[in-house]
């Protein structure tokens, strides 16, 4: 994979993997917080359904009120004028109040008219005497005859009630004179059946489901089966419809229920109230989050690939500085002509090898070559002939040395200088005749020298085990003084700076 590929992906995939964890890290808590906003909402809509419901119950109790506290009904609990109730009650009359039963009670909760209206029939229906029974059982009549400590006047009493026709919704009244006052002669009981019409009723004001679930059905959740039920009155004395808290519960992605207990008269749990709701701030909440997050991902891949290709021209840029300074430091280091090294890469290498023989106390060696008469070449040949006699000069002296630290440099005009690491004089020694032998074996003509036919080199040769006392410059002026004495011996020779010998030994 080549380098801007590499730094594409590796830019690219470490923004995605830190953008991951960005969105990973909004998205949860955001979500979470659309999920408790939307449960709070359906509370707030399971208790506007608890609020309709006993609005309805409250409309009961208007109408049983309406009938409870009225003189001649009053009267007629002990009259039983035959006429007052068929003058009085008919399915037309009942019918407009939207109520499916109604009844007079006496004193000790007996019917004396206790009937349904048929709506099919149009027409009241009275009970049969087993209805009649289950209706007004033991229990149903403690609850009829409970004031809540109230006075008698006031009491009322609203609830449901589980039939075997349905779940009713019930409001009891006292039979009072038209002035409120008793005592009481009986009861006025008005019901409502809680059908789907009335169900439907609560829907077309929100937008959500409503039904009734047995407590058997495995929709219900455990918790709201499992919860203590609250009093049935509240500090002030009244009767409380619902007794328990509403449980929310999300039912798949896209919906959301509540459910509420409808406790009975009786204290029985009846039935389940669900409420089931599109979850649409949730779903939009979901749908903003994950929105930002692909733009998020656009603009990160976008921003990305710009600071992949700013790396990319920076490193491009970088390597192409150190190419330029490491051709600007091999420049620097050789010599143009010769295309060997030149005296500054001399001066840096002979440093790092004194300093190196001083430590490993090994032998330093150095020579220094000059070709004789070469000032007589020039004039001979042209200067450009010797420029071209220096070049194979340069390559051949080059080719003699074999060891890597061994080091070839041109030292001056024509003249050439060797390094020679940890090799004594005798090693030495041997390298300077075979350079002295491959240029002789050049056999580059030069008529002009008074030593050879052709072009040849004086040698100067000094080896030293330098001390940190010892200064660099001893080595080099004991190889100048022996070149010097190799060229004044006659030249195309060698000649060491040896041991009590003041550099005069060919
Ligand atoms: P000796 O044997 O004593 O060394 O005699 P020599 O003539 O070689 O010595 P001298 O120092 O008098 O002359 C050196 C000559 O080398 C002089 C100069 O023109 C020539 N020279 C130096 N550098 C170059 C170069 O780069 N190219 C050419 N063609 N000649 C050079
Ligand atoms: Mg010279
Ligand atoms: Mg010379």
């Amino acid at each position: 994979m080549n380098q801007r590929l590499t730094v594409f992906f590796s830019c690219n995939i470490t923004l995605f993997l830190v953008l991951l964890l960005i969105s990973i890290g909004i998205r949860y808590p955001v979500l979470n917080r659309f999920a408790l906003l939307e449960q709070s909402i359906m509370e707030q809509q399971l208790s506007r359904v608890a609020a309709g419901l006993t609005d309805e119950l409250n409309r009961l109790d208007a109408k049983a009120r309406s009938e409870s506290t009225w003189n001649e009904m009053y009267n007629y609990i002990i009259n039983r004028n035959p006429d007052f109730y068929s003058d009085n009650y008919s399915y037309a009359g009942l019918a407009p109040a939207f109520i499916d039963l109604f009844g007079i009670l006496d004193q000790q909760g007996n019917p004396i008219h206790l009937d349904w209206l048929n709506n099919k029939k149009q027409q009241l229906e009275t009970l049969t005497k087993q209805e009649s029974n289950t209706l007004l059982n033991n229990q149903t009549l403690s609850w009829l005859h409970n004031t809540h400590g109230k006075t008698l006047s006031a009491s009322r009493n609203l609830g449901f009630l589980m039939t075997q026709r349905g779940v009713l919704l019930l409001a009891t009244r006292p039979i009072l004179t038209s002035n409120g006052h008793g005592p009481s002669r009986g009861t006025i009981i008005v019901g409502r059946f809680l059908n789907t019409s009335v169900l439907e009723q609560f829907e077309r004001y929100s937008n959500v489901k409503l039904s009734l679930l047995k407590a058997t059905d495995n929709k219900v959740p455990q918790t709201l089966l499992t919860q203590q039920l609250n009093n049935k009155v509240d500090n002030k004395g009244n009767q409380l419809i619902f007794q328990s808290l509403p449980v929310v519960k999300v039912i798949n992605h896209e919906f959301i229920a509540g459910y509420i207990n409808l406790i009975d008269i009786t204290g029985v749990r009846v039935q389940v109230l669900s409420v089931v709701a599109p979850r649409l701030g949730y779903l939009e909440g979901e749908s903003v989050i994950n929105k930002f997050t692909i733009s998020l991902f656009i603009v990160g891949l976008l921003l990305g690939t710009a600071i992949s290709l700013l790396l990319d021209n920076l490193i491009r840029n970088n390597q192409r500085i150190k190419q330029i300074n490491q051709e600007l430091t091999k420049l620097a280091n050789i010599d143009g002509l010769t295309l060997i090294p030149n005296r500054r890469s001399f001066d840096n290498h002979f440093q790092q090898e004194w300093h190196r023989a001083i430590q490993a106390q090994h032998p330093l060696s150095l020579m220094l070559c000059d070709v004789d008469y070469f000032k007589a070449y020039n004039d001979t040949y042209g200067h450009q002939a010797g420029d071209e006699c220096l070049r194979q000069l340069a390559r051949v002296i080059s080719c003699v040395t074999t060891d890597i630290d061994d080091l070839v440099a041109r030292y001056g005009g024509e003249e050439f200088a060797v390094i020679l690491p940890n090799k004594d004089i005798s090693i030495s020694m041997i390298v300077a005749e075979n350079m002295l032998q491959s240029v002789q074996k050049l056999q580059l003509p030069h008529a002009k020298s008074s030593i050879s036919p052709y072009v040849s080199l004086s040698i100067g040769l000094a080896s030293i085990i330098p001390t940190p006392e010892t200064e660099p410059a001893t080595l080099i002026e004991q190889s100048d003084l022996a070149l010097y004495t190799a060229k004044s011996q006659g030249r195309n020779q060698i000649v060491y700076f040896g041991n009590g010998c003041n550099g005069c030994n060919g």
